[in-house]
């Protein structure tokens, strides 16, 4: 019996969200009495492997096909059946990002297995495996009980601490039997940003809305932005209208987001934007109109011209910096 946990990467380098998600198994491991294995699929750096027992993971299970260095969800779910297997794991975790999402209910339909899809709790075991999770929009929370002999979940990003340890984990390389006929689908292209902190590993957001006025006026969003080390996002239409790439748009139709300060400028506060951003540990508001309804959902709000307002912060930041 084990706990598995998938461990996403990117050019080598494991995710932040896949460390949570490592930290998070390996507590669940413990609640369970027995230990955690991280699963990670393509080229890897031997040493970060090993390293992956800071975050509580004993074994490291390493399928390094160079066919796995794209993520092809059926592959990738077929690959994390057979590790699900050969650990005999009993609870298998994921992070809920763009990979989690997409081959969490894939093993889920697999393994029979039932699945809590972006939990924020760990589970209580007290009576059952309940698992909490927010609903309608953040609206309410549903505690579900997972039956099954086997359990997936897929944890939100940003909501549990990654560990911090000082172990070694037992790098193993893995190789389940795949063929050529299992990949569906091919890769051709891939264009990467460079220099952008991912939106749902950012601990600072910086978001603009409509009050903006238009794209030209986003240097004010962006110089906040770099001032405090932060990611730009931005409200639907923003993104509808052109102004902001649609991979930076939060909401219940865009990205969800849980950094440590979201600061929301120009932006009403409809209930689709709260949908994706209302998980963040700080909301700073800042809107010229002193009845707008984020000021309703925010921690701190700024009354006033953004246009003024944003400026003035901008330097105060970077005066407390010390970057001018
Ligand atoms: C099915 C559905 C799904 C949706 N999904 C999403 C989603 O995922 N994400 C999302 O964001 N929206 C979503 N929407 C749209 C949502 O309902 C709102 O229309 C949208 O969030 C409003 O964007 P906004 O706040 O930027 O613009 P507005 O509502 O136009 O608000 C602009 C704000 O800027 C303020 N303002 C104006 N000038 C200034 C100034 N100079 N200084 C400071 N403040 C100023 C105004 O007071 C106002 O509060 C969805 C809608 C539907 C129907």
């Amino acid at each position: 019996m084990s706990v598995l946990i998938f461990a996403d990467q990117a050019e080598g380098k494991i995710k932040k969200a896949a460390l949570e998600a490592i930290s998070y198994g390996a507590k669940v491991a413990a609640q369970l009495g027995t230990t955690a294995t991280a699963l990670v699929l393509g080229a890897a750096d031997q040493a970060e492997l090993a390293a992956l027992g800071n975050y509580g993971a004993t074994k490291v299970l390493h399928a390094a096909d160079a066919r796995l260095h794209e993520v092809e969800t059926t592959v990738y779910t077929k690959v994390a059946a057979a590790a699900a297997e050969q650990e005999n794991a009993v609870v298998i975790i994921f992070p809920h990002n763009f990979d989690g999402k997409a081959i969490a209910p894939r093993l889920s339909a697999r393994l029979k297995a039932g699945l809590v899809a972006g939990a924020i709790s760990y589970p209580d075991t007290s009576n059952g495996f309940v698992v909490k999770k927010s609903v309608f929009s953040g609206k309410a929370f549903a505690n579900v009980n997972i039956t099954s002999e086997k359990k997936i979940i897929s944890i939100i990003p940003n909501t549990f601490p990654v560990a911090t340890g000082n172990g070694t984990a037992a790098v193993e390389a893995f190789s389940p039997a795949i063929n050529d006929a299992d990949f569906k689908v091919k890769v051709v292209q891939t264009n990467t940003l460079s220099g952008e902190i991912p939106l749902t590993e950012a601990e600072i957001i910086v978001s603009g809305g409509r009050g903006l006025k238009g794209p030209e006026n986003w240097g004010i969003v962006e110089n906040l932005a770099h001032a405090l080390g932060a990611a730009t996002a931005s409200s639907r239409p923003v993104a509808d209208a052109g102004w902001r790439p649609h991979h930076e748009h939060v909401g219940q139709t865009g990205l969800t987001v849980r950094p440590n300060l979201y600061i929301a400028i120009g932006i009403s506060g409809a209930i689709q934007h709260l949908a994706g951003v209302n998980g963040s540990k700080v909301i700073v508001v800042i809107n010229k109109d002193p009845e707008a309804p984020f000021f309703k959902a925010a921690d701190y709000g700024i009354v006033g011209d953004a246009f003024e307002v944003v400026p003035k912060l901008t330097e105060a930041v970077k005066k407390y910096k010390g970057l001018n």
